[in-house]
């Protein structure tokens, strides 16, 4: 699933393609509706036909295209993608919209398994209420993670991966993110020492930073524009790393579980 990085690559591609123009129609190429989450597509058109792309922005996982009126939020969940230029036999089959721009440009979403959705919201409110703080805002601070994981007896995994207090962060980021912080995934929230919260705070940006630079990572199924994967993968220190060696301490990576997560870890850097 794609996670902050990879959208933020999806949105850095895009938004050159989007900004500054206007959206024609909306349409629904293979009449999966359920695609459309707020609205009917007629009256999504109503509202986005004729208007110009004011922003292009990404918000937790969502993908924001501020029209003049409102703002048009994509989320690719497990298989989305955009795209430009496909045929209409593959358009037909496997894209619940396409945007049609003004300029006859059309922008394709691609998603083989279907959990993608459009929204359409007047204002960003809905988004902020279900979203926390973006990791590289000023919000983001040692004092706002040490807060939010003193008030939380659960594990640290689920919550870092709860949108509402971090947005944008998954499995993958998780996953680096505690190993390079030696926090097991399985800790209480509320016991990890503050040198370690210092730790990890200071590593969740400063990997999807990273992981940005080479426009995200790609493990099965993301990519853009016209398959642009992303090249982060070579960068991974445990996700996906099973049985290879620990970068810190030579000793091998292990797989297991977390809140019905697969999640990798190095038992020996990261104490229970
Ligand atoms: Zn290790």
């Amino acid at each position: 699933m794609p996670e902050l990085p990879e959208v933020q690559a999806v949105v850095n591609h895009y938004k050159p393609v989007f900004l500054k123009q206007k959206i024609e129609r909306i349409s629904n190429p293979n009449s999966y509706s359920k695609v459309f989450a707020t609205h009917t597509l007629p009256k999504l058109n109503k509202n986005v036909g004729g208007q110009l792309i004011k922003d292009v922005f990404r918000r937790g996982k969502y993908i924001v295209l501020q029209t003049e009126k409102g703002y048009l939020c994509i989320h690719l969940r497990m298989t989305g993608q955009l795209q430009e230029g496909l045929d209409s036999f593959v358009a037909d089959k496997h894209c619940s919209f396409a945007i049609h721009l003004n300029t006859g440009k059309t922008i394709y979403f691609k998603d083989y398994r279907k959990f993608g959705r459009l929204y359409y919201y007047s204002t960003l409110d809905t988004l902020n209420a279900k979203l926390g703080v973006e990791p590289f805002s000023t919000e983001f601070s040692f004092v706002y993670v040490a807060g939010i994981l003193k008030k939380s007896t659960g594990m640290i995994k689920p919550l870092l991966l709860n949108q509402k207090y971090i947005a944008g962060l998954g499995n993958i980021y998780v996953d680096e993110a505690l190993w390079l912080a030696k926090i097991h995934p399985k800790k209480k929230s509320n016991s990890i020492s503050k040198t370690k919260v210092k730790v990890l705070t200071r590593s969740i940006p400063d990997i999807l930073k990273k992981a940005i630079d080479f426009n995200g990572t790609t493990i099965i199924n993301f990519s853009y524009g016209n398959e642009v994967p992303g090249d982060f993968k070579q960068f991974l220190n445990v996700f996906g790393k099973e049985g290879s060696s620990c970068p810190r301490c030579n000793r091998p990576i292990k797989k297991m579980y977390v809140a019905q997560r697969g999640t990798h870890i190095c038992p020996y850097c990261q104490r229970l």
